[in-house]
């Protein structure tokens, strides 16, 4: 088993929202929006994208993975974030675009950690019925696939869409064929509007419980436990269960908030170190932070840009101390 003496906050980073589906999931927020409203694809610019990594960087959290769609930028243009962000993070990152072809996970295999494939549900009926137009074969093609180029593989998963227990025979299976490394286990959040509304979202004893599972199969796998701003208080108990990190909570948001306070005093109770904070702001000196950025790389940060990301970091640091 690993031994977990610390713990830490992660963050996913996304660059574009949008739902090109012709049937939505459903339990996803997307499908309560008419169809012009949810395909029109938002699309961030590098400025905030790389402002908001400068500053999960500076507090301490994972960096979960890079998402957007496939296709909003070019396949250049991602290489070009991902190696900004590389320089920012001090490491490569895991992406999540939804299933790349093999000629994409070759060019992108130089540049990230892995690929995350979303999974969300492995019961095949339930998988049929929740995400009718997100089959998961095109997920597994990818993931053997990648597995030939030796590109690790992580997966999402959520619980509390009608699967039960015994289900996660399943996933070890998954996991095992596919030597899936990297896990995030959510809990569903039953949204106004969606099939699920009204729904008990799963309690804290169930998702706990299939963290143990998990962990207690794969002791070396990396494990996320995602919770929403109402479930801080299950983080002692997910952690205990064998979670290496907490992930899902809106953590710009809610900085400094009783929740975010909460899941510091949880991971304390756990027996657990909290790396980074969700508290206090670091005492970084911003405008210096952004200026070093591709001295001595071939990494190219334009005058241009570096202000603008000043600029936005500004905005998400006062939205930090305002909440
Ligand atoms: S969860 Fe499903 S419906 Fe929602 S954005 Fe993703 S693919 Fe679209």
């Amino acid at each position: 088993m690993k031994d977990l003496k610390e713990t830490c906050f992660e963050r996913a980073v996304f660059y574009s929202w949008s739902c090109k589906l012709d049937e939505c999931c459903k339990y996803c927020y997307m499908s309560t929006l008419p169809r012009e409203k949810r395909t029109d694809e938002k699309v961030r610019s590098f400025a905030s994208l790389l402002a908001e990594t400068i500053i999960t960087k500076q507090c301490g959290w994972d960096y979960g993975f890079l998402s957007g769609g496939i296709g909003v930028f070019s396949d250049e243009k991602l290489i070009d974030l991902l190696q900004k962000t590389k320089l920012i993070m001090g490491e490569k990152v895991w992406v999540n675009f939804g299933v790349l072809s093999r000629s994409q996970l070759e060019k992108f295999k130089p540049f990230i950690k892995g690929v995350v494939g979303t999974v969300e549900v492995l019961d095949p009926i339930l998988h049929r019925k929740i995400c009718p137009s997100k089959p998961l074969e095109p997920v597994e093609r990818m993931f053997e696939t990648a597995k030939e180029l030796g590109i690790p593989r992580g997966m999402t998963l959520i619980i509390g869409l009608g699967e039960t227990l015994d289900d996660h025979k399943l996933l070890v299976e998954f996991i095992r064929k596919y030597e899936v490394s990297k896990i995030h286990i959510y809990g569903l959040n039953p949204h106004k509007g969606t099939a699920f509304e009204g729904a008990e979202p799963p309690s804290v004893e169930y998702q706990s419980e299939w963290i143990k599972r998990t962990r207690e199969a794969f002791p070396d796998i990396d494990i996320q436990a995602g919770i929403w701003l109402d479930r801080t208080g299950y983080v002692g108990k997910l952690l205990e269960a064998g979670a290496d990190s907490i992930s899902k909570f809106p953590a710009l948001k809610s900085f400094g908030s009783q929740e975010a306070k909460e899941i510091e005093r949880q991971a304390k109770l756990a027996g657990r170190k909290f790396r980074g904070t969700l508290t206090k702001l670091p005492m970084t000196n911003w405008d210096e932070e952004v200026d070093k950025l591709g001295a001595e790389t071939e990494i190219g940060f334009d005058e241009k840009l570096k202000e603008s990301i000043k600029e936005k970091i500004k905005k998400y640091l006062k939205k930090m101390k305002t909440s």
